[in-house]
């Protein structure tokens, strides 16, 4: 397939909830048409009546005159069903977190769309290759993460399948680059890049929470290294419920003691933000993080009841976990090739998760410490808490070196 086959000038996006909004309003002000498609037609009226409101909104903000507001909301149009975007260039699907979901919307596409049509995901974690296993096209499917609110974060992450090909790849950072993204190719592994590194980091906050900690002092912590939030004000934001909700829908993964906090939040409502109440307070209309005492309460109680020795937790111990937890799993990461450097890792932390810029990101903080260092900080943190902090290979081999990732 020549590259100029892949010529973005039409798309279409499936799913017109949080994260389709805010593509289509991304492709839209990038001067591509979008037709959009959603099985629920009242969400898609929502969806188009909310994309004109931003864009209202921008206006009235001074920051778009009304003849570019109309040629972007010209350029988006509702679809009826997909055979009525069978010439599309490329489809980029939004709907619920759900794999059979997302393969069996694939295999229709796949059916219906011109043979050089592009097929791409906006997955935050699901396998691209089992994705593209139910095309006939699967050198033409590929993961392309928006971060929420899609619009307005920086960064796309787009991810490589084990057979998307390189001009596959090229067409999407060009759309990237006209979108204005900053675009970090990602190999295919669950989570990709960000989310992967992220696991591991909430799991140390909320280890936290159990052995001592208030989620308020481990945001504080983090807040006060420079992150724009901490990992609670940051579920607040996201909701805590979606991955309370999709550990159900997978049916393991609600028995772990770091998860019992949030399902009790859960349990009681407390979904963040959205709902007024999470692990903070939220006054009506406001976004402001208010510290809710009845938090601590429900944090001490679960931890004693896990039958926890709670301790005082200062934040040098939250800084040294969490940011040792990022930076073992981004070099895991780089050795595994799925990131291709240290600094496409530091892009998307920088661009996608409120690092603070001054520090470069989680590999360039490192490089600075020196890897030898850091290598000696996970051994007594292996030795203090166990396997999971078996320093990556990598780093053992760039300290033994005198290198830094970047020197990699
Ligand atoms: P959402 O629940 O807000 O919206 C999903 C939309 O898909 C709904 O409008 C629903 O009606 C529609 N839909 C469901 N089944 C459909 C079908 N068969 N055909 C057409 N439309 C269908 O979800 P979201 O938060 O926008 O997430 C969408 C995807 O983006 C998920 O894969 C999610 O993991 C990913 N993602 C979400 C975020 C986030 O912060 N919300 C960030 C990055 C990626």
């Amino acid at each position: 397939m020549s590259q100029t086959s892949f010529d973005i000038q039409q798309a279409a996006v499936i799913g017109a909830g949080t994260m389709g909004r805010g593509i289509v309003m991304c492709l839209a002000n990038a001067g591509v048409a979008v037709q959009w498609v959603d099985n629920n037609p009242q969400m898609l009226d929502q969806a188009l009546d909310s994309v004109a409101e931003t864009y209202a909104h921008n206006v009235r903000q001074g920051r778009i005159d009304q003849a570019e507001a109309d040629a972007r909301m010209a350029r988006v149009s509702a679809a009826a069903d997909y055979s009525a975007i069978r010439n599309v260039d490329l489809v980029i699907e939004a709907v619920y977190e759900n794999l059979e979901l997302k393969q069996k919307i694939f295999r229709e596409l796949d059916g219906l769309l011109k043979p050089e049509a592009l097929l791409a995901s906006n997955t935050s974690a699901l396998d691209i290759d089992a994705i593209a296993a139910a095309t006939r096209r699967p050198t033409q499917v590929l993961g392309l993460h928006f971060f929420s609110p899609a619009h307005i974060m920086k960064l796309l992450e787009i991810v490589r399948g084990a057979q998307t090909s390189p001009a596959a790849l090229e067409a999407a950072l060009a759309l990237g680059k006209r979108m204005s993204k900053v675009s970090v190719v990602s190999g295919n592994c669950h989570g990709f890049i960000g989310n992967r590194m992220l696991h591991p980091y909430v799991l140390e906050a909320r280890k936290m929470l159990l052995e001592g900690a208030y989620p308020h002092q481990v945001d504080a912590a983090l807040q006060g290294f420079g992150f724009a939030m901490g990992p609670f004000r940051m579920y607040d934001v996201v909701g805590i419920d979606l991955e309370w909700r999709a550990r159900d829908l997978a049916g393991k993964g609600q028995d772990a003691p770091e998860v019992q906090v949030d399902n009790r939040l859960c349990e009681m409502g407390r979904f963040g933000q959205k709902s007024g109440n999470g692990y903070y307070h939220y006054e009506p209309g406001s976004r402001q993080a208010e510290h809710d005492p009845e938090v601590d309460a429900l944090v001490l109680r679960v931890s004693e009841e896990l039958g926890f020795q709670r301790r005082e937790i200062g934040p040098d111990e939250i800084l040294e976990r969490c940011l040792l937890a990022l930076v073992n799993e981004g070099a895991k990461i780089l050795q595994e090739g799925i990131a291709g450097s240290a600094h496409d890792i530091d892009l998307v932390y920088l661009n996608g998760y409120g690092f603070p810029a001054d520090k470069g990101g989680p590999m360039a903080w490192a490089d600075r410490q020196g890897l030898a260092a850091i290598h000696q900080r996970l051994l007594a943190l292996e030795t203090r808490q166990g396997d999971q902090w078996q320093p990556a290979r990598l780093i053992g081999d760039l300290a033994a070196q005198g290198k830094g990732f970047a020197e990699r």
